[in-house]
């Protein structure tokens, strides 16, 4: 017979745990133990669990870079010792956590899956109990001794998503996640179907964390009418070093002389810039349309069908392992994680 799962679940704050305070009214998350009283039904899943909480718990609205590497730290210093990781999260930032993280764990070869819930435990019509409950479940998978979700994934309402492909797409519904440009990794309904082809393989190597991040970043959302001075204040913030230009439809942008020179100016000055479409779904296509061939010919890179969650994670983690210039851009249009096609 097989030896029971182990799994640790990280509790990091977010709408799953939190309270309504009496006197102000407001949500604030609450301790662990807490949320095991509301799901007495964890005692007897058939694996082991053990938690570790992060102190203080935060809204996910908080959440940085900090954090991030203290997350992978627990990841990292507890990956012996466990079969798979469960990260409770608020759902708000989740998707850049779940990128920022499949970025940091190299060699990933068990699974981290992130959930939260848009109600808390606490409430009666809760989403938690289900996402928390099957978030263990697939951590704890395994087939012949290998885990079956080998990378950093998102649960949330019946779907198992590949978390850097993730984006939170609606504030009201259980059904607050998206993956536009990559299939469901699982569909959870009386069973729980994997779709293994679209599941990362384990390539069984030694976990490698790199905990390093640039935050010497920015995101440019492009709208009709924006104007040079604002074009010239975002590409000139002092130490900038990398920028996520998100363009319309297939990756195209106006094509006015000052904002093609705003650009160029700011490549010359050694600002990586990737070009990601403000689309859900689909791809940045550099060259497609005219409005987006001088782009290519400055130097902006074409971010496939990144989402900007993704994007900004990837920038961050590659400027924090010292990529830049040439090397930079070539890493920056490959898939390292299956962030992009
Ligand atoms: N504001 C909360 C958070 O992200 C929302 C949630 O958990 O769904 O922490």
């Amino acid at each position: 017979m097989e030896n029971k799962a182990s799994i640790l679940v990280i509790y990091t704050g977010g709408t799953i745990g939190m309270i309504r305070d009496s006197e102000t009214g407001v949500l604030k998350p609450f301790d662990f133990d807490r949320i095991y009283r509301h799901i007495p039904v964890l005692e007897s899943i058939p694996c082991s669990i053990d938690s570790y909480s992060f102190d203080p718990l935060i809204d996910s609205s908080n959440m940085n870079p900090s954090f991030w590497k203290e997350l992978a730290t627990v990841i990292e210093d507890n990956y012996e010792t466990y079969d798979g990781f469960v990260v409770l999260h608020g759902s708000d930032t989740m998707a850049y956590t779940a990128s920022v993280l499949s970025f940091m764990l190299e060699n990933l070869n068990k699974p981290v899956v992130l959930t939260g819930s848009q109600l808390p435990l606490g409430v009666v019509r809760t989403d938690g109990r289900e996402n928390f409950i099957t978030a263990i479940e697939i951590a704890a998978a395994r087939e012949a001794d290998t885990p079956i979700v080998p990378e950093v994934c998102i649960y949330f309402e019946n779907k198992l998503f590949r978390g850097n492909r993730t984006i939170k797409f609606n504030a009201e519904n259980f059904e607050a996640f998206l993956s536009v440009n990559y299939p469901v990794l699982a569909e959870v309904g009386v069973h729980i179907k994997y779709k293994r082809q679209y599941i990362r393989k384990p390539n069984f190597k030694k976990l490698k964390a790199h905990k390093d991040l640039d935050a010497n970043v920015a995101i440019l959302k492009l709208f009709p009418g924006i104007s040079k001075h604002v074009v010239n204040c975002i590409l000139n913030i002092d130490g900038l070093k990398g920028i996520i230009l998100e363009t319309y439809g297939s990756g195209n942008a106006p094509t006015d002389a000052w904002f093609l020179q705003e650009l160029e100016d700011a490549v010359q000055r050694g600002v990586t810039v990737m070009n990601v479409t403000q689309c859900k779904g689909g791809s940045v296509e550099l060259g497609r349309y005219e409005t987006s061939i001088s782009m290519e010919k400055i130097g902006v890179v074409g971010g496939s069908d990144i989402t900007t969650e993704a994007a900004i994670s990837k920038m961050m983690f590659l400027l924090g392992q010292r990529y830049s210039g040439r090397e930079l851009e070539e890493k920056l249009i490959i898939p390292l994680r299956g962030e992009m096609s």
